[in-house]
């Protein structure tokens, strides 16, 4: 956690419509950065970091979709993985050491971040990721680039390849020989610049009526990143906790008891946490269950459900929700259904072509971005492992 949260200018949030990205983000960042970096090295940063538009695209009326998935590898974890990749590379320059990044994936992390560390100099990436439980086109995202970046392919689930990294990194025998760095959302750089796009969507939305974030959550950094952004003054009335049957969190909220568990399969996989790894921040921010079910409602939904609503929507509206968003607008429908005057905007964290098997079946072929295309003639190169520490630490050494 950050030893303290920044609390931007009141009459910088109130006219927020005025800033462009990048402005805000500087904002935000220089507070983090100041010390150690020029600000011309934070303009940088901060220009790598938003180099593609995040727009609010109205669904119908009061209710937003926040494109988070214009960039590179077509998901929202493209903020964090270039901020962090910029800053790593800043490091590199005074450390003659090479860096191994570690990162678990689910999916949509490990090809966001092989995208941004890729050919960084003084980096090496290894990506975990649990065998045949990612689609196909997220595999190819961070298998095929080679160089610097290296695939294992692990035998178990993505809770698997989670505590892999966390053994890595509480073993000291091991830390003693390698420089190690998370790019999971245990590493605090990757959620900071998180925080940036809850801004940039209330700098477009009407702001009449008391803002609602819903957020479709696996590992909760995103969730995490909005809280943080509440914190900095933005005013936001309430935050939706949207998962899939993974619903751990949904649970607590309800009960009061926090009880992970191995996780599910859904075809929401990027969700598919059974303990998400930011819930320790998310205490540590609200100190209480009674803060924290004040502020955050949590909710959780079927395959079926999901499936529905993306048909729903596409006939009635034209919008193409991929299937995490999906969960997120189930939750504003929901919450809508008894807080009528809201503006409501749900995170649409991926791109509906990255899971396009998902998608199809609901509403028939969806045009896919280039980018996307190319990758299915490429060769994938992983390295299987068993979901065994030994075998890992060896490897790695
Ligand atoms: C990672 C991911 C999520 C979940 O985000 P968390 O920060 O882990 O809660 C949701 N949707 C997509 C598409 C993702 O890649």
């Amino acid at each position: 956690m950050p030893a303290t949260i920044p609390v931007l200018p009141a009459s910088f949030i109130r006219e927020l419509s005025k800033y462009d990205q990048q402005t805000i983000a500087y904002e935000i960042a220089s507070f983090f950065l100041k010390e150690d970096f020029s600000s011309s090295e934070i303009h940088d940063l901060v220009a790598h970091t938003v180099s593609f538009p995040v727009p609010l695209v109205q669904i119908h009326e009061s209710v937003f979709s926040l494109e988070l998935f214009h960039g590179p590898t077509l998901a929202f974890k493209d903020f964090g993985a270039r901020f962090l990749s910029g800053l790593l590379s800043k490091f590199a320059e005074t450390n003659d050491q090479e860096t191994t990044v570690l990162v678990a994936t689910s999916g949509d992390t490990g090809s966001a971040v092989a995208h941004g560390f890729y050919n960084v100099p003084g980096t090496r990436v290894v990506v975990l990721y649990p065998s045949g439980k990612v689609s196909e086109l997220q595999e190819k995202q961070f298998t095929t680039l080679g160089g610097n970046i290296k695939a294992l392919e692990v035998d178990g689930t993505f809770d698997d390849c989670q505590r892999l990294v966390k053994q890595a990194f509480a073993d000291e025998n091991l830390r003693r020989g390698l420089s190690l760095t998370s790019a999971n959302s245990i590493n605090i750089a990757r959620l900071l610049p998180q925080s940036f796009y809850y801004l940039f969507g209330a700098a477009q939305a009407p702001r009449h009526l008391p803002l609602i974030f819903s957020v479709p959550s696996g590992n909760f950094g995103n969730l995490t990143a909005g809280v943080l952004a509440q914190r900095m003054g933005l005013p936001i009335h309430q935050f939706l906790a949207a998962t899939n049957r993974n619903d751990v969190v949904p649970s607590y909220l309800k009960t009061g008891s926090y009880q992970p568990r191995p996780s599910l399969p859904t075809i929401s996989n990027a969700m598919d946490v059974g303990n998400p790894s930011n819930f320790d921040r998310l205490v540590n921010l609200f100190g209480s269950w009674e803060d924290m079910t004040n502020k955050i409602k949590g909710y959780a939904y079927s395959d079926e459900e999901t499936k529905q609503i993306l048909l729903a929507i596409f006939e009635q509206h034209r919008y193409i929700l991929d299937p995490h968003g999906a969960v997120g607008y189930l939750a504003v429908r929901e919450y809508q259904r008894s807080n009528p005057s809201c503006t409501y905007i749900f995170l649409e964290t991926a791109h509906p072509a990255k899971f396009k098997e998902v998608v199809e079946a609901q509403i028939g072929s969806i045009e896919i971005p280039s980018r996307l295309q190319e990758l299915s003639d490429r060769q994938k190169k992983s390295i299987k492992i068993p979901a065994e520490y030994d075998v890992f630490r060896q490897w790695l050494a």
